[in-house]
């Protein structure tokens, strides 16, 4: 059935490369399993996983949507996909995205852009453009996004999908391609609620290969989506009432807080001093993070190595001159320049006292309310090569997700309604710091 839909969506570009004869061959295996004893099999038997191309796979190329990394094997696999396996999933392919998770359309790939399947002349959203859509279009059931700034809740609000960011920690980076180490975690995509709890409570947990997991036991996720009510949801008003909001998607926020209050909670406006800061602190911090993580692509270790050159310095220069896109080399240079001696304080350790105040603002906000209601994006999905021109936009754009990153708390998109362009429209949930739980069941209630 899966194989059916990406042949039926290739025009999508959802999928840089398909596992199609090893994910057969693996369903007959698991065929066979289960024949011989049905009570061994995992708890994901059988399920289709996509992961982002940014997520390594043993013995699979993995490329972060970049030339620099073309036909590059994974030697492991990231510790979220071990899980994945060691439960039985069956993992059919790699999803297309922005090169090295870079961008909010998915049109940054080396691999050209993905394209929404609610229309095919819009964006996907991104960076994990590959992933929402994959599930959008039924090509699998579950689908392994990262999200730095947003790229799991964005691309799932604009392509009408559930998509969640948990706290920074609960899944392990091991065997992610790094791009913002502080911002970075593994998202999953899916149809339903009850299968993003199960994934989540699979990945989820310690790892000895990344000091950043949470300790301590997973929670049961997907047994906990009992709804225990009524909660407190928090909201600014400046995010509502934001100039760069469209006013269909400013209807559905302004629904929900009714429907919410209708259904018996408590929804408030609250005070937040620093939503303007969060876009230019995010980009210094994640651009400074960027420019060290991606100096290991140097055309010596990995991947690409530029054919014609006769010195070191020369094979560093132009692996990296034809490696890169665009966009990538802006980040690498303006994430140099903040980090350059003569900058440094007015930038980089600028930015980290703003994230600072926005991490102990909203955890204020936490002590008192159960969850933030945001949208996830200030417009539905706009046209293919709309945004391009002006990153500056593009990146103001992030405004709604990327706190959640700033702050390391949970975060998830889930599809309220269409706009009246005929595109779907979700709107965001976020949580405190491990209320996974909590957010989860709240947001099987709502949708
Ligand atoms: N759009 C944001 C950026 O380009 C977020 C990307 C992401 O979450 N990977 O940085």
């Amino acid at each position: 059935h899966y194989l059916e839909k990406i042949h039926e969506y290739q025009a999508l570009n959802i999928y840089v490369e398909v596992f199609a004869e090893e994910a057969l061959e693996k369903a007959h295996q698991l065929e066979q399993k289960y024949r011989e004893n049905p009570a061994q099999v995992g708890r994901l038997f059988g399920a289709v996983v996509s992961i982002k191309d940014v997520i390594c796979y043993q013995g699979h190329t993995v490329t972060a949507g970049s030339k620099i990394l073309e036909g590059f094997q994974s030697l492991f696999s990231a510790t979220a996909v071990e899980r994945l396996l060691a439960e039985d999933a069956i993992i059919i392919g790699r999803t297309n995205c922005d090169e090295f998770a870079m961008g909010s359309t998915n049109e940054t790939s080396y691999y050209g852009p993905v394209r929404n399947a609610a229309d095919p002349t819009k964006v996907p959203g991104g960076s994990s453009g590959g992933a929402a859509v994959a599930v959008q279009a039924d090509t699998c059931l579950i689908s392994l996004g990262t999200d730095t700034g947003g790229s799991v809740r964005q691309p799932a609000a604009l392509c009408g999908v559930i998509g969640m960011k948990p706290s920074y920690g609960r899944i392990s980076r091991h065997g992610l391609l790094a791009y913002g180490s502080s911002f970075d975690q593994v998202g999953i995509l899916g149809h339903s609620v009850q299968d993003i709890a199960l994934t989540l409570e699979i990945v989820a947990g310690k790892d000895d290969f990344d000091a950043t997991t949470t300790q301590g036991l997973v929670p049961p996720y997907s047994q906990m989506l009992e709804f225990k009510g009524p909660v407190k949801v928090a909201y600014f008003d400046t995010a509502v009432n934001h100039p760069s909001l469209d006013p269909g998607i400013r209807a559905h926020c302004l629904r929900m807080i009714e429907w919410l209050k209708a259904q018996g909670h408590t929804v408030e406006s609250v005070p937040f001093d620093y939503l303007d800061y969060i876009i230019p602190a995010y980009y210094v911090l994640t651009t400074a993070e960027a420019s060290s993580n991606l100096s290991r692509y140097d055309g010596i270790r990995f991947g690409y190595r530029s054919p014609n050159t006769q010195t070191l310095e020369e094979t560093y220069k132009k692996s990296r001159t034809e490696g890169f896109g665009r966009e990538v080399k802006r980040r690498i240079m303006l994430g140099a320049f903040v980090l350059s001696s003569g900058y440094y304080d007015a930038y980089y350790t600028k930015a980290q006292k703003v994230r600072r105040l926005i991490s102990d603002q909203t955890n204020a906000i936490f002590a008192e309310y159960d969850f933030l209601l945001m949208p996830a994006a200030p417009t539905p999905a706009w046209g293919l090569g709309e945004s391009l021109e002006d990153p500056v936009a593009m990146y103001l754009a992030d405004i709604f997700t990327v706190q959640a990153n700033m702050v390391g708390i949970p975060g998830i998109a889930l599809p309220v309604g269409t706009h009246e362009t005929g595109l779907p429209v979700g709107l965001q949930f976020m949580a405190g710091k491990l209320k996974e739980a909590e957010l989860l069941a709240f947001a099987q209630q709502i949708s």
